[in-house]
């Protein structure tokens, strides 16, 4: 900076100098006559006022600039100067606005000899002013169009400012600054104690908060509207001030009552709909996330409904669902919510669930509303549901995927015999975490090559030869080491790699199988396991499977494809003419796990199968548990009787396997034989001949 050479403080010559050389001011000073006699300052040339041309002021009677409406003033106040007053004014003078104060000059005696001002450039000052003024006159016309008004509030004082549409809103006098208090009147009764919870959360999380409610008018008018705001902290956290604004919806509202009314309800039990389920849903999550509490949801599945249904007639039907919806709707607390998904399905919504509790309580009362039995045309009917029980966030990560995880728990109720209930699987905080790593993992897996595939010989039961492998999927994983399907399946029919390694494994085993036909010349038939998700594109499907046939040149009777009966259950009419196709192409279908599914076996009749697999839980009771080596049993004569062959899987024991060979099933697989071999073993065994059974 331009300081003198001297050190210390400047005197008080300098000093003015600096602040005329740094600042946007000026000073001046006149004689009696009103002629300048001093004249300096920076904003001299930002006039555009040269050396010369402020020389040329000196002695000039200041008449001559200050002239017209704009000169009069400051004329005016040079004048009252003259006469020992002194005063301030803004003016604009060459296009600028200056400040100006100018006061007399007087000499020992009191004489006025003339007078000095001082002032400053104002000019982007009132610039600033006018567009502000400009912009609060936009703002208040744009609230005023939008219904839409706003506050800031000081959190120490509750100091508020309120936006005049605000004010009209409220119905409040729009004097500002008001304090908080008022604001807060106008909230309904019924809502002020979620207000005040909302407003304090808010206020320690120092973060955003939206929500709808209503307020009431000082005349009692009630006005819906939707209030969002934001609190500003300081850099210790403590919150300072708050900004929010409402917005007036209750036209919006009632049209949107009438609407959802018609939209979002089914029209039969008057319950809300899937859609409105939906919109229920996101609201539950983000409630829940910001609350840090959870909500529970049922998947409801009638299991006897067909049956009143078939034997009644529809209109009983309705009766039923009718009453079940209200009783499903008495169970639960106002605020929970009941949908009807669309025939017999019914979905939950319990929310507000403490972070401790599993909703047990509120889970029974749900489960409790089947009883008593139904009464139907005077009769009493017993009707059941199969339930499906997922919790947000322990079992999924947004609104999409608990409303799935809800629906597949209620699957695995169905599958257990109905009239029960499950808790989705992967329930637990813990296994998310991890779940969410091997999400992560997956992707590396894909392209570090960490899939094997396992192969677990399958034996003819009379004559103890290998007639095939199942392929079983192994992920070398580089920190948790060798994982079965059991924990990672579910990660990857979720990811967007199921379709790449379904390729790979069906490519994989299919080069295998081919491989080992030509080096051992033995009719080897390759199982390979395919989930329904990579059924569903269903043309890509067919296409996979054409591709790995002909590009290991192996005999499509060579391949067999397992599929649950849940798969295709799904959608009866989709799966029978996908798994015609696969039977066009010559590969063999197996119904993996069977018996454990549905309860109906006529669907068989309508499927291309070619095995049917005992499923290894049942395998594992004979000799335990007479109901389920019934079943093995049961399996077995349908799958001699329909032409299909039968493979019983999971073997342990010498004992099983005379069981099973006495049931005359026609293969056997199972630890008995072999545990899955890696590809160089499994070729050993087939190179050895017919010694499969390992002891
Ligand atoms: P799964 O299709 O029922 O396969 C048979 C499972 O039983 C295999 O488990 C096998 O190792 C096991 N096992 C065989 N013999 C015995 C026995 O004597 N006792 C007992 N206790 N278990 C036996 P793994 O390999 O862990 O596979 C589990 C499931 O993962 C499979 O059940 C299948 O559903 C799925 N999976 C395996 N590989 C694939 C694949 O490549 N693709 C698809 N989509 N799923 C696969
Ligand atoms: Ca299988
Ligand atoms: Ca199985």
């Amino acid at each position: 900076m331009g300081r003198s050479k001297t050190a210390g403080p400047p005197r008080a010559n300098e000093s003015l100098d600096l602040v005329l050389r740094w600042l946007p001011a000026y000073i001046f000073a006149a004689d009696t006559q009103l002629r300048f006699t001093a004249i300096r300052g920076a904003v001299l040339r930002a006039l555009g006022l040269d050396d010369e041309a402020i020389a040329r002021l000196i002695g000039t009677p200041a008449e001559r600039y200050f002239t017209g409406p704009e000169g009069e003033p400051v004329l005016a106040c040079a004048r009252d100067a003259l006469n020992n007053k002194s005063s301030s004014l803004e003016s604009s003078w060459l296009g600028r606005w200056f400040s100006a104060h100018i006061g007399p000059v007087c000499d020992e005696d009191g004489n006025v000899i003339g007078v000095v001002g001082i002032g400053m450039d104002q000019t982007e000052r009132r610039r600033l002013q006018e567009e502000l003024e400009a912009e609060r006159f936009m703002l208040n016309e744009a609230q005023q169009l939008a219904e839409l008004g706003s506050w800031v509030m000081d959190v120490r004082t509750g100091e508020t400012r309120i936006s005049p549409e605000l004010a009209r809103l409220l119905g409040i006098p729009p004097v500002s600054p008001q304090h908080a208090s008022k604001l807060e009147q106008a909230f309904h009764p019924a809502e002020i104690r979620m207000m005040e919870r909302e407003k304090q959360r808010a206020l320690r999380s120092c973060g955003p908060y939206e929500f709808a409610h209503r307020i009431v008018t000082p005349e009692g008018r009630v006005r819906y509207v939707r209030s969002r705001g934001h609190v500003q902290c300081d850099e210790r956290g403590k919150p300072v001030r708050c900004i929010g604004t409402m917005l007036d919806v209750t036209e919006l509202t009632k049209a949107r009552q009438v609407a959802e009314l018609l939209a979002y309800h089914d029209s039969l039990t008057g319950l809300p709909n899937r859609w409105l389920l939906s919109e229920r849903l996101e609201r539950a999550t983000a409630r829940s996330r910001r609350e840090r509490n959870k909500f529970v949801l049922l998947f409801i599945d009638l299991d006897n409904f067909k049956r009143i249904n078939d034997s009644l007639g529809h209109a009983e039907g309705d009766v039923l669902l009718a009453e079940v919806a209200h009783r499903l709707r008495r169970a639960v607390r106002e605020t929970d919510t009941v949908a009807r998904m669309g025939g017999d399905e019914f979905v939950v919504l319990l929310n507000g669930i403490d972070a401790e509790d599993d909703g047990e309580t509120a889970i029974s009362k749900v489960v409790e509303a089947f009883w008593p039995p139904f009464t139907l045309r005077g009769d009493d009917y017993v009707i059941t549901g199969s339930v499906g029980v997922a919790v947000y966030p322990d079992d999924a990560k947004d609104e999409r995927e608990i409303l799935q995880h809800a629906d597949m728990a209620m699957y695995e109720a169905k599958q257990s015999g109905r009239n029960c209930m499950r808790r989705y699987r992967n329930g637990t905080a813990a296994t998310t975490a991890k779940r969410l790593q091997l999400e992560r993992d997956v992707g590396s897996a894909v392209s570090n090559g960490e899939f094997r595939l396992l192969y677990q010989p399958i034996v003819d039961a009379k004559s103890a030869r290998i007639c095939g492998f199942e392929a079983l999927l192994r992920w070398q994983h580089p920190r948790r080491g060798l994982l079965a399907p059991k924990s990672f399946m579910d990660v990857l029919e979720n990811s967007e790699h199921l379709d790449s390694i379904g390729e790979w494994i069906l490519g994989n085993a299919c080069a295998q199988a081919a491989q080992w036909r030509r080096s051992y010349g033995v009719p080897i038939r390759m199982s390979v396991n395919v989930s329904a998700r990579q059924m569903t594109r269903e043309r890509h499907f067919i296409q996979l499977l054409a591709g790995a046939l002909r590009q290991s040149g192996l005999d499509p009777e060579a391949l067999e494809i397992e599929i649950t009966e849940t798969a295709i259950m799904r959608d009866l009419e989709w799966a029978i003419a996908l798994l015609s196709e696969v039977r066009d192409l010559g590969v063999g279908i197996a119904i993996d796990d069977f018996g454990t599914g549905y309860n109906s076996l006529s669907y068989l009749k309508h499927f291309p199968v070619t095995a049917l697999k005992i499923d290894r839980s049942f395998v594992g009771e004979i000799g335990i548990d007479a109901f389920d080596e019934a079943i093995s049993f049961a399996v077995a004569a349908l799958g001699r009787a329909l032409r299909i062959r039968v493979v019983a899987e999971g073997v342990e024991t010498q004992r099983q396997h005379d069981a099973l060979q006495i049931l005359s099933c026609d293969e056997l697989q199972g630890f008995y034989f072999s545990p899955p071999l890696d590809g160089a073993q499994a070729g050993e065994r087939i190179a050895s001949g017919a010694a499969a059974a390992s002891r």
